[in-house]
Formats: structure tokens, sequence, C-alpha cells
């Protein structure tokens, strides 16, 4: 039975790759020259099961009204992108309440943890080297409401497998020596000891290397137009190099995703939301952080990726755009150095790295894994700021809905109905 999978970012190539282990016969295709060159190829490199929670949550929709058109803003809705967006709005509203954000939070916890499981089955099974760390993550705060509230999450998310430990600001520095030299800012900190980091667009790659020798075939460079119905279901996708027919198909176009189903009909609430990372090489700083730091406050992240600092942040929801915003850049970089006054010597115009992605969100803030309407016809996207944590998990998944056997996890909230 041949399956078509629509797009090679981290979550198709893992469906693919778990597709092709259950012995279909799949088809990859991507617009772009290889693997992960979109939102997979720059994003902020961390696995957290710690950051599961959705932005669609009590309080948000306060913030974002105040935050609109303000430059620095953590969430910036610009006004242009407002009338295109309502309807996910209303949608992004009603799952700020506490029942819909418990429960859409602990659904996202479910799926990083099995999604953390399947990566490392994925390690052991390839081989694939992709700047891997694995001493967890610290995430540390200046106000102490914050951490209170922080560590309050963390107790409430322990009793379904988050595992966590306070840190006083002493072991913060210990942990981070770098953070020594403003330690007297800091509340103090949660250390995460299961998250890791790593590079999804190197490991994405590696991925769909081993797909091919599983013998998949990647059609790189050919653009989804449409797919062509008949029987209740899909017959085949058109494409910029001609239609492709397959027995099943799953779209895994992330922020895409709806641009193509809805000339289907079939409406899926995903909208991009932009965000930036900045990548340096790290020599200039031997005493750099050995473990990536989340900034709770000043939202970023502070990476170690190999030889290379990545920090990531900024959310702008400004439609498909993906230019680095020079001033949102600069104001990350500038909070980094507030807290790590030595990144500065890491920061050199000529090679430092800007980025911009589009993170694909829902208003629940959990991905849509499963079924569409049409019976042969699956979808795998809206991962939202979660979709490295959550790929190789999603992947599998699917790849057990389309081959008609139980998911591995409850999958409740995933639906397209649930969204
Ligand atoms: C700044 C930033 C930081 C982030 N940091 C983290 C992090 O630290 N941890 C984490 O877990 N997540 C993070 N994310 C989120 C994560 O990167 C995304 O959720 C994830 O990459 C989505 O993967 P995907 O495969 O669904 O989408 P994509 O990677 O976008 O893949 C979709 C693919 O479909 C292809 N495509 C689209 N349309 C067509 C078409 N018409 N025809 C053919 N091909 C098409 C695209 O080229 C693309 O390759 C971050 C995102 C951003 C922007």
């Amino acid at each position: 039975m041949k399956v078509i999978v629509l797009g090679a970012g981290v979550v198709g190539t893992a469906t693919a790759y778990f597709l092709a282990r259950r012995g279909f016969e799949v088809e990859v295709i991507e617009r772009q020259p290889g693997a992960a060159l979109e939102t997979s190829f720059g994003n902020g490199g961390v696995i957290h099961a710690s950051e599961v929670e959705p932005w669609s949550q009590p309080g948000m929709p306060i913030k974002i009204l105040k935050w609109l058109g303000k430059e620095n803003a953590p969430l910036l809705v610009r006004y242009g992108a407002l009338p295109k967006m309502w309807r996910w709005g209303l949608k992004f509203i009603a799952n700020c309440t506490a029942e819909n954000f418990r429960r859409n939070t602990l659904a996202n916890l479910r799926l990083a943890l099995h999604s953390l499981d399947v990566l490392q089955q994925i390690r052991a099974q390839t081989g694939i080297e992709y700047d891997l760390r694995t001493q967890g993550v610290l995430k540390i705060y200046t106000d102490p409401q914050s951490l209170k509230a922080g560590i309050a999450t963390a107790k409430f998310l322990s009793g379904s497998g988050l595992t966590f430990a306070e840190a006083d600001v002493a072991e913060c520095v210990r942990r981070v020596p770098a953070l020594k030299a403003t330690e007297s800012t800091l509340a103090g900190g949660i250390y995460f000891p299961r998250d890791e980091v790593g590079d999804c667009h190197k490991f994405t790659t590696g991925l769909a290397q081993r797909c091919a020798e599983l013998g998949v075939t990647f059609h790189y460079g050919t653009t989804v137009q449409g797919l062509e119905r008949g029987g209740g279901g899909v017959t085949s996708v058109v494409t910029s190099r001609g239609a492709l027919r397959a027995d099943k198909f799953v779209v895994a176009l992330g922020s895409f995703t709806p641009l193509v189903l809805r000339r289907l009909g079939i409406s899926v609430p995903i909208y991009p939301v932009k965000g930036v990372t900045i990548t340096v090489p790290a020599q200039a700083w031997p005493e750099r952080p050995p473990i990536p730091v989340i900034d709770d406050g000043r939202i970023f992240g502070l990476v170690p990726l190999g030889e290379r600092m990545r920090v990531s942040g900024s959310a702008e929801v400004a439609g498909y755009d993906t230019t680095p915003s020079p001033a949102r850049c600069q104001a990350i970089v500038n909070n980094v150095i507030s807290v790590f006054p030595d990144f500065a010597r890491c920061v050199d115009p000529a090679t430092a790295k800007y980025w911009a992605g589009v993170r694909p969100v829902t208003p629940s803030g959990t991905p849509i894994l499963g079924r569409s309407p049409l019976a042969n016809l699956f979808i795998a996207a809206g991962h939202g700021h979660l979709g490295w944590t959550m790929g190789c998990g999603s992947g599998e998944v699917v790849a057990a809905m389309v081959a008609g056997d139980p998911p591995a996890i409850d999958v409740a909230g995933f639906a397209l109905d649930d969204h």
C-alpha cells in the first residue's frame, strides 16, 4: 500500500520514517531542495516537555490587547493580520479558560513525553548526530511571584510525568556559572533534567537519509498545488511536476496545511506565528552556559548547539512573512546580554546568522493528528512552539493511525474535530 506524505519538515519526515518501518511504500513531496528547510530549520533546538503550556491561557487575551502595536511585546499581533484571523482568534479566546488550558497542557505533555521516548529510540536505531545534549534545561526567574507560579505548574505536571527540581540562586549559578555576573537579579530557577537540546535541521536531514535507505522516495523541489477527490477520498496529489497517486495521504505542511486543505473544503485552524533565532559561533565565550537556559521574564532561550550558541524568542503575528525583523532580533540580543554580558563577545554581525520561521499555531495550542473528513486523508500539523519537542512522537502516532492500529498514547484532544 502506498502513502504520500506532504511536507518534509520534522513532522512529515518522522511520519515517513514510521510508515516505512511499518512496511508501507512511501513518497514524500517537499517544495524545498531538502528536508527541514522551513520552520524546522533554525528553531530554538530545545526538546522541552517542560514548556508544554499552550499560549492560549487564562489572562492571555487581555495581555495581547495591551501589547497590540508594541514593537518589543513578547507576542505582537500586527493590526494588518487581524481581519484574516478573527475566526481563529475567537477559538483562541475560547481555549483560554482555566479548564481548557489545563486539558490542552496535559494533552501536550502526554505527546511530548511520548515523543522524547520515540526520539531516543530513533537515536538508538539510527545513530544520527545532531549536536545533542542531554544534561537538562534550566529555567530562570527574576520575579519571585512568577517563580512560585512556575513551581506550582511544574508540581501539577509532575503528577503526569514531568520531572523537575527547584533550584535556588546558588544552584542556578552552580549549573550555569555564567549566571554569576547577574545573580543578584535572580529569584531562582527550575531545572528540568529530562529536557534535551539538538539541531532539528541536522536531525531531520539525517532521518530523511535513513528513510531513503528504507526505500522512501523524496520528491524535493516539488510544490503541492492541490489534492484530487474521488470515491469519498483523495485519489492523487497535484504538484508542480505532475500528479502522483496513492492509497493514503498525510498532510504535514506545517503552517501551510490550511492553504492546501481549504481547496477541498476542509477548514484547519492553524495560523502562522513568526519567531526569530540568532545563531553565533561560541568560541569567543569559553565560559558559556553548558546547558540551555530559558529566561521566563525576558522570554528567550539561550542554547548551546555544538560549537554554536543559539538564541530564540519573539512571537509576531504577521502572516506568512519570514523576514527576521532587525528590531526584534536586537531586542532579544539585548535581553540576553542583560543576563549574560559576555554573550556580547559572540555577536559579530559578520558571523551571526539571523533567521525567522513561522510556528504553525492552533487556537488550543495542541497539534492536529489523525483523520480528516476524507477517509484516506490524514493530518499531522499545528505543533506551534513545540514541533521539535513533539515531532517524532507525532510521526509515530500518525503512522499507527494510517495503519489502522491503536496509537501508543491516548490521542484525545488531537483530532481535527477537537479543534
Ligand atoms: C523561532 C522558533 C523557535 C522554535 N523553537 C522551538 C524549540 O525550541 N522547540 C520546539 O519543540 N519547537 C520549536 N519551534 C517550533 C518548531 O520549529 C515547529 O513546530 C516545527 O518545526 C514544525 O514542523 P513541521 O514539520 O510541522 O513544519 P515545517 O518544518 O514548516 O515543515 C512543513 C514543510 O512543508 C513544506 N511545504 C509547505 N507548503 C508546501 C507546498 N505547497 N508544497 C510542498 N511543500 C510544502 C515546507 O517547505 C516545509 O518543509 C520553534 C519555532 C520557531 C519559529
